[in-house]
């Protein structure tokens, strides 16, 4: 049966061809596009694809997109690489937002997969979610991961790393013995070019979390995104993967500061509108979710009494 041709196709970047991308031997990284809810060409969302090279185990699926994804993109690619869908038993969310997790129904419904999830992230997709077009139904995974297991993925053992901070239940997917890192949103550099900034609402939790990848012998990170300034997908060697934690821990250390500078140069009152625009300036437009994501470090500068909200207006103090 053909698969449906996604109306956000773009062959020129293997988004939403369904295309497998070779990119470790037995990881594949398929690209999704998070049009129309972003609107910019190169926003994508890499899901991978873990096959076993000696044919033995069964392929595995690290995030399921959204909710097209199982029929434009995971599907596809399972056919390409000579899988049918039941072959695939197990995709492992590396969180529950709807561009990782947004797929799980379909896709369990297709191949009869099991869905995993760290702990925390469950009862999210017990609520489900909206975001933009796209309708996650409530659902609840088969398996709820702790961190510190080792899992058997596609024949090679992967230990399970808890890494809060972006999502209560964000985990990493680590392959000790290559050094191979999946990170899902986890650890975001600067941001993506529709945040401009990185997305940690708790940010004690994301220090810590970029204090433990720091640790870890990782030679290969394998982020969801194209986290700026780095390429898309796959950081490498290790001292990338050190400057990305680098990078990341400078971003989240300095946006308080970064945003108090924004106000004061306005006049010392602004708009959200305002300090976005400011924060992003850089930017080659002004990035969709810069706003919710400024507003949420405000509000934790405001429970310390380095601004206050007034209105529609952010006030330093
Ligand atoms: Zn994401």
């Amino acid at each position: 049966m053909p698969h449906p041709v996604s109306p956000f196709r773009d062959e020129a970047r293997d988004v939403a061809t369904g295309h497998p991308i070779a990119i470790l031997p037995g990881i594949w990284e398929i690209r999704e596009s998070l049009a129309p809810a972003f609107d910019t060409p190169e926003t994508w969302v890499s899901l991978f694809l873990l096959t076993d090279p000696t044919g033995h185990a069964s392929p595995v699926m690290i995030d399921t997109g959204v909710p097209r994804s199982t029929h434009t993109v995971i599907l596809p690619a399972l056919e390409a690489l000579g899988f049918a869908p039941s072959d695939l038993k197990v995709a492992v969310n590396t969180h529950s937002h709807h561009d990782h997790a947004g797929s799980n129904v379909q896709l369990r419904e297709a191949t009869g997969c099991q869905i995993w999830i760290g702990r925390l992230d469950g009862p999210a997709l017990l609520r489900g979610d909206r975001f933009g077009p796209d309708e996650i139904p409530p659902h609840s995974a088969d398996r709820l991961l702790d961190g510190g297991e080792i899992v058997n993925l596609a024949g090679r053992d992967y230990e399970i790393i808890d890494m809060p901070g972006h999502s209560p239940g964000s985990i990493g997917i680590f392959d000790r013995e290559r050094g191979i890192l999946f990170t899902g949103d986890a650890i975001q550099a600067r941001g993506t070019t529709t945040q401009g900034v990185p997305g940690a609402s708790n940010r004690p939790a994301y220090r810590n979390t970029l204090a433990r990848v720091r640790a870890l012998p990782v030679e290969h990170l394998l982020p969801a995104h194209a986290y700026l300034p780095f390429p898309p997908a796959h950081v490498t060697p290790a001292s990338e993967v050190h400057r990305y934690v680098d990078v990341s821990r400078e971003a989240i250390d300095t946006i308080d500061d970064r945003l108090a500078s924004a106000i004061r140069t306005a006049g010392g009152s602004a708009t959200i509108a305002v300090i976005a625009d400011a924060i992003c300036a850089d930017q080659p437009r002004t990035p969709v979710l810069a706003a919710p994501i400024l507003t949420d470090y405000l509000n934790q500068m405001a429970a310390v009494g380095r601004v206050r909200h007034d209105a529609d207006h952010w006030i330093l103090l």
